[in-house]
């Protein structure tokens, strides 16, 4: 592209695009990156930089770029059908295809979904359907849905009210009524003084006080990402989860483990739950079900939570124009097929996600750096001012922010989230383009070390 005609997009994306969770005015000043391609782990930007996305995209192309099963599926069913609902008793053969697919991988009592178009919108679903649940059991009162501080669950009005960032809560009146935050096992902000497995149960049992605090009665369910993606890759210790499963079991309350990000492959496991051992009632899903190539969501449901709406006699008054769209759906079918097929999200449990994480534990000695964790081919880089003394800079996000704009000059997406770096490369990246990664993180740390410490 020459530079006149990326002058040129740039000026009328600043005219006529208002971006995500951007400071629009900030971003005119700035200006904007165009990516114009993308194949197997690299982005192309119109400058010609060739950058690797150590974030697959927005954790989400699991599968890496450019795949060709996933187009041929999208055109043969855009030429047969390219839309059609489920409203009104009808469906289309991907969309069934898909839901079968599905009920394979998940754990055995989740064999039905409810699909949506995106990860917001399945916890909308969400929301809706445990209370939906609960009224036709006869518990109408239990509404209340707990959720954790500094989570992401999305940005519709459900979506962004379940999730714990404060900063989302101040526009637009959020939460809406009925949403309870508890605290996040974040160890290593939050809980450095404490072994971490007694913090983990200190942390679990929070659900516990706000249950009893509110009564069993009138709480629906509780939702958490099994590692929390957005919020800074949040791994919790080993004793959390169990705990937390004996809590909604012991107060009957349905477990949601959001796994738009954990979900197909990314802990290693098809699912997060399969990573920790729990056992949910409902599973939001989205990103990697198609690796991103179109928007595509759903929810997973429990055998119990279906079998109660089919004898409910009552119709669920909630549902999406691409609720199950079929190219949507022939492309999620294609792309975990592939990951299927190829034992992709094997090889990442067995060697590439260990090989990730010795690679980038050797970054912990780091001046910079105060702790790294990884799980899968999740990763997060703790930047601290002083790691002897556990100080963490005074302006997180200034260091965060200049920390990933350095990572993009040096080749590589990588993302802050305040002053923790975070990535989730797709999950096809060879050992070779880890150690790139690698020395583009190293190179990243010494640069930003240069500036800040
Ligand atoms: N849940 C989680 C755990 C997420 O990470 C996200 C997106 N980052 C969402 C929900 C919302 O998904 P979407 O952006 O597709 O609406």
């Amino acid at each position: 592209m020459t530079t006149t005609t990326k002058t040129k997009l740039q000026t009328i994306d600043a005219q006529h695009h208002i971006h995500p969770f951007t400071d629009s005015g900030d971003l005119v000043k700035k200006g904007t990156r165009v990516i114009e391609r993308a194949e197997g782990v690299y982005l192309y930007d119109s400058e010609g930089n060739k950058i690797l996305d150590g974030m697959a995209g927005l954790w989400c192309v699991n599968i890496g770029y450019g795949r060709q099963e996933l187009i041929d599926a999208a055109t043969e069913q855009m030429q047969q059908l390219p839309y059609y609902n489920s409203f009104f008793q009808c469906t289309t053969p991907p969309t069934i295809e898909l839901a079968e697919l599905l009920s394979e991988l998940a754990p055995d009592h989740l064999n039905h979904v409810f699909f949506t178009g995106s990860g917001s919108e399945s916890n909308d679903t969400m929301l809706r359907l445990a209370r939906h649940y609960w009224a036709c059991k006869g518990k109408p009162n239990k509404q209340v849905i707990i959720a954790r501080k500094n989570a992401y669950h999305g940005s519709t009005v459900a979506g962004a009210s379940l999730s714990g960032m404060t900063v989302m809560h101040k526009q637009g009146a959020l939460p809406i009524a009925g949403i309870e935050h508890i605290n996040q096992p974040y160890w290593f902000g939050e809980g450095f003084d404490e072994d971490p497995n007694e913090f983990g149960l200190r942390v679990a049992r929070e659900l516990e006080e706000k249950i009893l605090e509110l009564g069993e009665d009138n709480v629906a369910a509780f939702i958490a990402e099994p590692v929390q993606g957005a919020g800074g890759v949040v791994i919790p210790p080993e004793s959390y989860w169990p705990e937390i499963q004996r809590i909604c079991d012991q107060y009957e309350i349905l477990l949601v483990s959001d796994e738009v990000i954990c979900g197909f492959g990314r802990t290693g496991k098809w699912f997060g739950c399969d990573y920790f051992g729990t056992k949910p009632d409902l599973m939001p899903i989205a990103k990697g079900i198609s690796s991103g190539y179109l928007p595509i969501g759903g929810v997973l449901i429990s055998d119990e939570v279906a079998e109660t709406l089919k004898n409910s006699g009552d119709e669920f008054y909630h549902g999406f124009t691409y609720s199950g769209h079929p190219t949507a759906a022939a492309v999620a079918t294609a792309n975990i097929k592939v990951l299927r097929d190829e034992g992709i999200v094997e090889r990442v449990d067995q060697e590439i996600a260990p090989y990730f994480s010795e690679k980038l534990q050797q970054l912990a000695s780091h001046p910079i750096v105060g702790e790294v964790r990884t799980l899968g081919l999740l990763a997060a880089i703790e930047l601290m001012q002083d790691k002897e003394q556990h100080l963490f800079f005074e302006d997180k996000g200034a260091v965060g922010t200049r920390c990933r704009d350095i990572s993009v000059t040096n080749g590589l997406v990588m993302r802050g989230v305040g002053s923790t770096m975070v990535m989730s490369p797709p999950l096809v990246i060879t050992k070779e383009e880890i150690d790139l990664l690698y020395e583009r993180v190293l190179k990243t740390l010494d640069d930003t070390a240069a500036e800040f410490l």
